[in-house]
């Protein structure tokens, strides 16, 4: 939402001065302030523990900020893995919430004490084959099929989703663990997607917690933790509101109350890996208008592009656009806000209402920090953008640079091809 912007115009001014647009800036002190709110919500648990979801925003310094505020990470490939490493995040901080893995990704999650998410019943007998043995605590993903109903577009239906396990394969898969010797067992679930109905998340701990209690039991297997996975949304309109974290809390520690404690489950830590809400709302890829276009339509060309911001290409998804310094002028214009990409699809904004913008006015594209910078690609030969966090002191620091025209062709053999003929 544009009303979260932390930058009057003569501090984004003097900003762009030294760091040159196109960047992400990114608010320390709202996202510590929003993380502690979730964490409080969720205290009314005997345990919980949300892990960061690395693919929303990989960057080693929101990493330790999270970090500090409590956080472990959920990481989906080996290069997440050694982020939340670096970041200091390891142990059973980090849980391995992959799938087509292969096996020297699970050894190193293994090597370092992560926990390890299965996505299917096969991998089992994979994982065993590939570090000799079983580790001692294990998670399976659970695909709850047509028994989930309501999910949004972005994640699809469940029984069309290849995530996870069915509701057969998750008590044989516990038995047979159990059997094998794991010690401690987690169950995961991730059916939503930017879902910003509290009661979807409600019914979805519901359905995990029977789950658990059925696979008790049915094969004597205590599950010690749930992962409710990512999903909860962000209001990318003007019109939407947040997610009410206590809300959420409250309505699953109901459920909590009414299955989990008469099965003997007490206490089974709650766990997520949310991403977008943990960071989306506070950071903003940060352009400068350097095009008017008038045709059919009026353009407004922006230095930044799709492989620095790709949702709304990909999936037309809404970002609110704003115009540094004038918030509070009148919507008396229509644009298409659009990036340099040869593609068409490459628009911030289509056919938005905008106060007059001028060339060289700072485009503030809201919502973008989660799934943005992280999203970002190299077609066209576009070199990405670097991130700016705004420290809790004002103070601003780079937490990465921009691209250049080197790291673009670090993979090339330029000297090769020099003698190629
Ligand atoms: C993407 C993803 C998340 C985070 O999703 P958000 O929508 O950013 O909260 C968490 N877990 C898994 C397994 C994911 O794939």
């Amino acid at each position: 939402m544009s009303s979260n912007f932390p930058l009057s115009n003569s501090q984004l001014s003097n900003l762009v001065k030294d760091f040159p647009t196109p960047f992400y800036l990114y608010d320390e002190k709202a996202i510590r302030e929003n993380m502690r709110r979730f964490t409080k919500a969720f205290s009314i648990f005997p345990v919980f523990c949300e892990h960061f979801a690395v693919k929303a925003c990989p960057n080693p310094y929101i990493l330790k900020i999270l970090a500090e505020e409590g956080c472990g990470t959920d990481c989906s490939s080996l290069p997440e893995l050694i982020l939340s490493d670096i970041a200091g995040i390891q142990g059973n901080k980090v849980i391995f919430t992959s799938n087509e893995t292969p096996a020297s990704e699970y050894k190193y999650a293994f090597e370092h004490g992560n926990i390890i998410n299965l996505d299917d019943f096969t991998h089992i007998e994979f994982l065993k084959k590939s570090l000799g043995e079983l580790p001692e605590t294990i998670c399976f993903r659970y695909n709850p099929g047509a028994e989930k109903q309501g999910c949004n577009s972005i994640i699809g239906k469940p029984e069309e989703a290849k995530y996870g396990l069915t509701r057969e394969q998750m008590i044989e898969a516990y038995r047979i663990c159990k059997a094998e010797g794991v010690k401690h067992f987690g169950l995961h679930t991730m059916v939503a997607s930017n879902e910003l109905n509290p009661n979807f998340f409600v019914d979805t701990a519901k359905l995990v917690f029977e789950l658990c209690a059925e696979v008790l039991e049915k094969t004597g297997v205590r599950i010690e933790f749930v992962d409710l996975g990512g999903g909860l949304g962000i209001p990318y309109k003007p019109e939407q509101k947040a997610v009410d974290y206590d809300e959420v809390a409250r309505g699953i520690r109901a459920e909590y109350d009414r299955v989990v404690v008469p099965a003997g489950l007490d206490p089974l830590e709650i766990h997520w890996e949310c991403g977008r809400p943990i960071t989306g709302p506070y950071g903003w890829l940060i352009s400068t208008a350097i095009h008017k276009k008038h045709i059919y339509r009026e353009y407004i060309g922006l230095d930044s592009c799709m492989a620095d911001l790709m949702r709304p290409g990909m999936y037309g998804a809404y970002h609110e656009v704003t115009v540094s310094g004038k918030e509070n002028e009148p919507k008396t214009e229509v644009y298409d806000v659009v990036g340099s990409l040869c593609e068409n699809c490459d628009k911030f904004a289509v056919q938005r209402p905008l106060p007059k913008i001028e060339i060289g006015d700072l485009v503030i594209i809201h919502d973008a920090g989660a799934h943005g910078r992280a999203m970002g690609f190299n077609y066209n030969g576009k070199l990405r953008c670097g991130e700016v966090l705004m420290r809790q002191d004002g103070s601003f620091k780079e937490i990465r640079r921009r691209e250049t025209v080197e790291d673009l062709f670090a993979t090339l053999d330029l000297d090769g091809v020099e003698k190629f003929n």
